[in-house]
């Protein structure tokens, strides 16, 4: 069959002011890799807020990839303005449809829409839609008639070794290799996705509370001498939202991968790792660590369910230093309950870490849908959200680039989170000169 894969194109987020690519869509990279290897003919199409009206008649299936809640209108724009076959099977999924596949099923008019994991789902559904019954597909939902039907949940794959590499040359090299990516260095350096899932609560993430699955080392090693091959990179940045959980597991990637001798950052928590882990990390090429600190005030890393501590966050900035890694930091503004004093514990720890921290990159808190925070908007004062009744119907203002929307708090409140975001970002831009 013929398949189109649509993607929502996204920015990088990490820097203050500038729009800049964001990584490729891993979702649909690996949902083409395995639809090609079943013998389909894909392509892989961006959609923009200025590219929403398409030609897709010449496709039997066309899959929409709700990757964010942010660009769900202009994705939702794309369906209805592009020309898909009547007997074309329409698909949702991605990270929107996941938590809320009733409305996308809907919103979309499609026959399906999936849920969770969808590597094995896509491939039954290309299968039973040359005569079979979506009915008979775990993982999904579909209309039968006007009631929404749900099949029973598809568990996660158990070994995601198996699954093929990203179907990368399915898009433009440029989209692939990029060259100001890599720790201020000017490597050409790909993107790349070692697990899945991240087991820990945090209430402001949408990633969290699902469980973490490990490619292996030796899988690691294949896709890279593959991109040093394909692509000739010199470095990679690991884009999960957690690498570092499962030691032993980042153990086993460090030391399959150390003879390459790339250049290559990766995210984590401050609270998993470890001095022997790091030199590991090290030794294998590493060269940033970009821990997500959130935040100086212990209260509010609490309330944020990060649960980590001031001590923590400097232990692992030293311990990356130590090893000659530089460690760079994310940091949330404007969580409910942020305030002057909350700020100042937030500036005095940047502070203290001073140029241990080689990089900073400063969000502004906005309730992402699907976290905790957006699910439970009331309990923690926060409104806008499309399950309270004031919804006013716009996806785009949940963007967590530049969000100055007020979600919490009175005039006095946001007058105070305003001045202190102010203070907070003045601060970051002189010390660490508004890096990405
Ligand atoms: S913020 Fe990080 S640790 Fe917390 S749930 Fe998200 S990915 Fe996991």
């Amino acid at each position: 069959m013929r398949v189109a894969l649509l993607y929502p194109e996204v920015y990088d987020m990490a820097r203050f002011r500038e729009e800049r690519k964001e990584f490729p869509p891993f979702g649909v990279l690996y949902l083409a890799a395995v639809c090609e290897r079943a013998g389909h003919e894909v392509a892989i199409e961006k959609v923009t807020p200025d590219r929403t009206r398409l030609d897709l008649t010449g496709f039997d299936a066309v899959g929409f990839s709700l990757a964010s809640s942010a660009t769900y209108g202009f994705m939702l724009r794309a369906r209805r303005q592009s020309a898909i076959r009547d007997d074309a099977l329409v698909m949702v999924g991605g990270v929107h449809c996941n938590f809320y596949p009733e409305s996308s099923l809907r919103d979309f008019q499609a026959h399906v829409a999936t849920d969770g994991e969808s590597e094995e789902t896509i491939l039954a559904l290309l299968d039973q839609h040359r005569g079979g019954s979506p009915a008979n597909v775990p993982g999904i939902l579909y209309l039968d008639g006007d009631q929404v039907r749900r099949t029973p949940r598809r568990p996660l794959l158990r070994d995601i070794d198996a699954l093929p590499l990203p179907a990368r040359h399915l898009l433009p090299r440029e989209d692939i290799v990029i060259s100001d990516r890599l720790a201020g260095t000017d490597l050409p350096m790909a993107h790349v996705m070692f697990s899945r899932g991240c087991p820990f609560p945090c209430s402001f993430c949408a990633a969290g509370q699902t469980r973490i699955q490990y490619r292996s080392g030796a899988s690691a090693l294949t896709e890279l001498e593959h991109l040093v091959e394909a692509y000739g990179i010199e470095g990679f940045a690991i884009v999960d939202d957690n690498f570092i959980v499962a030691r032993r597991k980042v153990g086993d990637i460090c030391d399959h991968i150390a003879h390459l001798r790339l250049r290559w950052s990766a995210l984590s928590r401050v609270d998993t790792v470890d001095e022997n882990l790091v030199a590991r990390m090290a030794r294998a090429g590493c060269i940033e660590i970009k821990y997500g600190m959130e935040s100086g005030s212990e209260q509010l890393l609490k309330a944020m369910r990060k649960n980590t501590r001031r001590a923590q966050i400097k232990r692992a900035v030293h311990m990356a230093n130590d090893a000659g890694i530089e460690a760079k930091v994310f940091v949330i503004h404007g969580f409910p309950g942020e305030d002057a004093a909350t700020t100042e514990e937030t500036v005095s720890l940047l502070q203290e870490l001073g140029a241990t921290v080689s990089r900073v990159s400063l969000f502004r808190f906005v309730p992402l849908p699907g976290t905790e925070v957006y699910e439970n908007a009331d309990l923690y004062g926060v409104r806008g959200t499309h399950l309270q009744p004031d919804w006013d119907g716009d996806w785009e203002k949940f963007h967590i680039h530049h969000n100055t929307r007020r979600w919490w708090g009175n005039d006095q409140e946001w007058e105070e989170i305003e001045t202190s975001h102010t203070r907070l970002r003045n601060f970051v831009e002189s010390g660490w000169n508004a890096q990405g």
